[in-house]
């Protein structure tokens, strides 16, 4: 696993929407020797190493406690099933996260939601946000959730499939992001990454100012820290609270051994009849 917290607060000192050749501002404290030698006094001397030591041990360890508590949450609320599925990927599974056994319990919400909210807003010194935004349908609580923590509005993007097959996504409703506005993006789980895809360019459109995009769950198996907008390409932050690694298989008795056990597939969700919390699943 990589480090993602880490590979947060390195992004925050050179973020990628700032013009190239401007002096990352934190890069100094992973060289010590080079500002250490400028800084000139014993205490601040003192000071700067401590940080440079200590400060990646604290946010792996943040880290490690966010995903421990996010897998929590979602184990108590049965959100782990365990069955035979079609995946959206068009791959089989024999288990599956059915998120809105988590999104209806508005309590542990808010907690997921206040782990991202912490990381913004100005009062813990985090990037500024304007107005957070989800894509339907569990990214609605999540972005209604996050905005009301932040203080913030919050609005969603449907999915649009228009006559050539493209899917897309729209801001409906006259929900408007002004040009410079600073937007967070949210949503739930991450397997194709598709929804994620399909709005981040309705945000540029608008003018938007993505500050980062962030998911509970990456199980897509290929864990990333970016993501890349697929009309601009413009490269955004990528965070996940939990990643969540679940064998996938290609359909086919050769190949899935639900398929060659003859187990019937469903497509996750549709029902929930067939399937069972799998409370042991790792
Ligand atoms: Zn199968």
């Amino acid at each position: 696993m990589t480090d993602e917290r880490c590979d947060r607060t390195r992004r925050r000192s050179t973020p990628t929407t700032e013009p190239p050749g401007r002096p990352p501002a934190a890069a100094a404290l992973t060289t010590p020797t080079g500002i250490l030698g400028a800084a000139g006094s014993a205490s601040q001397t003192a000071r700067l190493a401590c940080v440079t030591t200590i400060r990646p041990g604290v946010d792996r360890a943040a880290r490690h406690a966010v995903a421990a508590r996010t897998e929590a949450l979602f184990r108590a609320s049965g959100a782990l099933r365990e069955g035979h599925f079609a995946l959206k990927s068009g791959r089989h599974g024999d288990a599956y996260v059915e998120k809105f056994a988590v999104l209806s319990d508005p309590a542990a919400t808010s907690e997921l939601c206040a782990f991202w909210a912490a990381d913004y807003g100005g009062r813990t010194g985090g990037a500024r946000v304007d107005l957070v935004a989800g894509p339907t349908t569990g990214g609605v609580i999540l972005a209604f959730e996050t905005g009301r923590l932040l203080g913030t509005r919050a609005i969603f993007a449907e999915e649009v499939r228009p006559d050539d097959g493209a899917i897309r996504r729209e801001f409906r409703r006259g929900f408007r992001i002004e040009p410079g506005e600073r937007v967070l993006l949210v949503d739930d789980i991450l397997t194709t990454g598709g929804s994620l895809l399909a709005m981040i360019p309705a945000v540029e459109a608008m003018g938007g100012e993505i500050v980062g995009c962030h998911v509970l769950v990456d199980r897509s198996g290929e864990p990333r820290s970016t993501i890349d907008s697929p009309t601009t390409g413009r490269r955004y932050p990528l965070h996940s609270l939990w990643r969540l690694a679940l064998p996938t298989y290609e359909p086919g008795p050769d190949s899935c051994p639900r398929c060659a056990a003859g187990d019937p597939v469903q497509a996750p969700g549709s029902t929930g009849t067939a399937a069972r919390p799998a409370s042991a699943i790792s």
